[in-house]
This record gives C-alpha cells, structure tokens and sequence, in this order.
C-alpha cells in the first residue's frame, strides 16, 4: 500500500511520511532491489518504544547486578532463582522467565555443560571451578530487556577461564560489526564464528539471538554462524540480541527429555555465553541491556 508524502507516517510518529520514514523505505527498497533479506515494519520500533525498551533494559541490567554478589561457591540456583523474584518484584518490575511457554522459574542458571535454558533448584548448589550464566528477562511497564552474563566461581581451569573470556570477546566483536546500521545478521555470525573457530572453539547453531522489546521473544531470529551479507538488513529502530553460546567441544546440543528446557554440550565439555540487548541508531549499535 503506498502512502502520500503528506500523509502520516505508518511508524505511528504523527509526523508526515516525508519527514518520516520515506528516505528509510527508499533505502530498504534498493536494499531489496539489490537482493538483500530487509525487515518487515513490525520490526522497526518507534522512538516511544525504544525508550520504554531502554527503561526495561536499564531494570534487566539492575537485576544482575543485584544478583552478582550472591554468586558464590555454596549457594543453590534455587536461592538465586528467589531473590532475583524478590528483587523485581520489589522495583515493580516482573521477572519474564516465569510461566514463558511453561517455564517455572524466574530466570535461567546454566553451569559448565549446560548451553542454556537451565532451571533453577535447591538441590543445584555452585561449587568451586564452575563456569555459570546467569540469563535474566525482565519486563517493566509492558516492555523487555534481556541480557545475560558469566561468572566463575572459585579457581577455574584456565582453560574454562579463557574460553570465558574469549565468548565475552566474541560478544563485543559481534557488536563492532554493528557500528554502523545497515550490517547484516549474516555479517555478525561471520565474525563471531571466524573468531570462535580460530580459538578452536565451535558455536552452538540451533540456539541464537532475538528481536526483543515489546515481546520476550520476536523476529529475527539472530544466528552466531553466518555468511557475509546474507541475512536480515538491520536498519535503524531494529532491537535485538547477541547471545553466542560457544562450546568447549563440539556445537552439538541436546535438550533435557524430562524437564523439556535444560539444553547440554553432546560431549558434556562446557559452554559459555553472554548476551545484550542492543538497539540499531542511524549511527551504529547501541547496548541497552548488559
Ligand atoms: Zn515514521
């Protein structure tokens, strides 16, 4: 449907569509033309929304914080689990894990072999040499910030250390694709894989980023394992995150068949990762939950 350069922009600005969005529907038009994936328009958030998906991230972000201290040896994932649902409650926020799809706990703790998507318990207690992430969703007046770190308890083979350490770093080798919009999704998992394969790692390629932001879970669909220009065209308004979860071994995964989340290395090495929520700009990526 074409809209009339004095009518008002489809974004929901109230400004007029020339003043707009016109300039940025040319350029995914040529984009387009020249054989690039581009995004629908559902994807590309208003600058409204973007500041509600700031706030959240800026709550997301305080949640770990929060937690980081209590991530000690001796501790359960259960403990965790309680006073992250404590803490958000308590800053009128709400913890997006629970009841997501069935989900029963208020945040993911995934230690050593597990990928991602491990529940908290009472009887999973940290213990000296575990490499730990800590992936936490939260949404705060309707919209969601999701980020997730790693934390190291104790002494830890070095190793575990640097593979750590070496996922931080293909993280922010991720977003430096992204200091400029227009990238493509295949773009960062080139470079995340490229980097990730030379440290003899391999990167988990059933599991990936997100769009996220008035959704927990949106398109598209962000891998770590890319081809240079290929993929979705991240414009400007687009939110979404890196997430690369890098195994030790094998890419290989398989999920829990009893508790239907817990996702594991195949050869039971460790994994890491780390995740933000990032927001494209007219001038590069933007961190908004880290
Ligand atoms: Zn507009």
């Amino acid at each position: 449907m074409k809209i009339g350069r004095n009518d008002p922009c489809w974004c929901g600005s109230g400004k007029k569509y020339k003043s707009c969005h016109l300039a940025f529907d040319d350029k995914l038009e040529s984009l387009k033309n020249r054989g690039m994936v581009i995004p629908t328009r559902k994807m590309i958030k208003t600058p409204e929304q973007i500041e509600g998906i700031r706030e959240a991230s800026k709550v997301n972000t305080d949640v770990l914080d929060f937690i980081t201290p209590f991530v000690v040896e001796g501790v359960s994932t259960g403990e965790l689990d309680r006073r992250i649902y404590e803490y958000t409650k308590s800053i009128d926020a709400i913890p997006a894990c629970l009841g997501y799809m069935g989900y029963p706990k208020s945040v993911c703790i995934s230690i050593n072999d597990v990928v991602c998507h491990g529940i908290p318990s009472d009887d999973t207690i940290l213990k000296d040499g575990d490499i730990v992430n800590i992936d936490c969703t939260t949404k705060y007046k309707g919209y969601y910030g999701d980020s997730s770190r790693m934390f190291m308890i104790g002494d830890v083979d070095p190793v575990w250390q640097k593979l750590v350490t070496d996922t931080k770093q293909a993280l922010d080798i991720g977003v430096e694709v992204c200091k400029e919009p227009w990238v493509t999704i295949g773009d960062i998992g080139y470079a995340i894989n490229t980097f990730a394969t030379k440290q003899g790692y391999q990167v988990v390629r059933e599991i990936g980023g997100h769009g996220v932001g008035l959704e927990i879970h949106e398109d598209p669909y962000v891998s770590h394992v890319g081809r240079p220009g290929t993929d979705c065209v991240l414009a400007p308004g687009m939110v979404f995150t890196i997430e690369p979860m890098i195994n030790l071994g094998t890419h290989e995964v398989y999920q829990d068949a009893d508790d239907g989340w817990t996702i594991y290395t195949d050869d039971g090495q460790p994994s890491a990762q780390w995740e933000y929520t990032l927001v494209m700009t007219d001038h590069g990526v933007e961190i908004l939950a880290h």
